[in-house]
């Protein structure tokens, strides 16, 4: 099985008591390989939340199909495999932790699962292992940071084993400081520990890190790419209403004033040294 991901012709309609018909996404068409990191981005109500929902059946198709490992997730005897393929992250880490002390909260997922004691105790320790996190173990968790929080959230995700983590804005209501530490987790396990990662940011600079960027407007995938590719579009993306990371902003002003800079600059670094020749 090539594809985590699957969608075709994914069509999402809300009916809204006061609006009536809500047309969120728009015949979506996206596969997400194994291992891949995926940002998706797109200004607000252009469907990227209800895109992630189909991930793991939490939203079904009102046309089209979606597909987790091959399951499709309209067929309900599959909800158990797909929620446990996939697992989500959402923005407010206190709306995801449930328990008092750490530990107890990372192993309520598997608990939940039926999954004997001893291996329950691994799992918590790898899980709080996998993101940095061991020494809080015993900790309370609305003790820590945002950042901190969200992680142990993860944790709790981990602790289930899935495949592929999806998580929408994880960092949205995090200081530098912690939305720092969540990608920086995020990315490790993505390349150490080969999860497959679905990652919703608004912050550019985060969907610069991706192996390939999607971007969404009005319930449509409109571009999709590298990062490079994408970036590097600056007047297509103001037009869709999404900022662009500084330099790659810095760079496209300096070129169409003359300076020879690089199309494929994107990150300040990569600016820096180009200036610098
Ligand atoms: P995003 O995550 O990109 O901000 P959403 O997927 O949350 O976008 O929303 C896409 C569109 O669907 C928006 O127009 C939003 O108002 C609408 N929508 C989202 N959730 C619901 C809902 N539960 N009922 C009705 N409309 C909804
Ligand atoms: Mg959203």
């Amino acid at each position: 099985m090539e594809h985590i991901i699957y969608a075709e012709n994914l069509s999402h309609v809300y009916t809204d008591a006061d609006e009536g018909e809500v047309r969120a996404l728009d015949s979506i068409n996206l596969t997400v390989r194994h291992g891949e990191f995926v940002a998706v981005i797109g200004a607000n109500g252009s469907g990227k939340s209800t895109l992630a929902k189909h991930f793991n059946a939490l939203l079904l198709p009102t046309s089209g199909r979606c597909l987790v490992a091959g399951m499709d997730t309209k067929m309900s005897e599959h909800l158990w495999d797909i929620r446990q393929t996939v697992g989500m992250v959402f923005q407010n880490p206190d709306n995801q932790i449930v328990a008092a002390i750490v530990e107890e909260d990372v192993a309520f997922g598997p608990e939940n699962l039926g999954v004997a004691p001893p291996e329950i105790a691994r799992r918590v320790a790898e899980a709080l292992a996998a993101v940095g996190m061991e020494e809080y173990r015993y900790h309370a968790p609305h003790l820590l940071s945002g950042g901190q929080k969200q992680r142990i959230a993860i944790a709790g995700v981990l602790a289930m084993r899935p495949r592929c983590l999806v998580l929408d804005e994880p960092t949205a209501m995090l200081d530098p400081q912690g939305r720092q530490e969540v990608l920086a987790t995020v990315r490790r396990l993505n390349k150490e520990e080969g999860i497959t990662v679905v990652y919703i940011t608004h912050f550019m600079e985060e969907a610069v890190t991706a192996d390939r960027v999607v971007v969404m407007e009005r319930g449509r995938i409109v571009m999709e790419g590298p990062p490079r590719a994408i970036f590097s579009q600056v007047e297509r993306l103001k037009a869709i209403g999404l900022d662009v990371p500084v330099a790659a902003e810095v760079a496209h002003y300096l070129r169409r004033s003359g300076v020879s800079v690089p199309e494929q600059v994107i990150t300040d670094d990569e600016l820096a040294v180009a200036l610098c020749r």
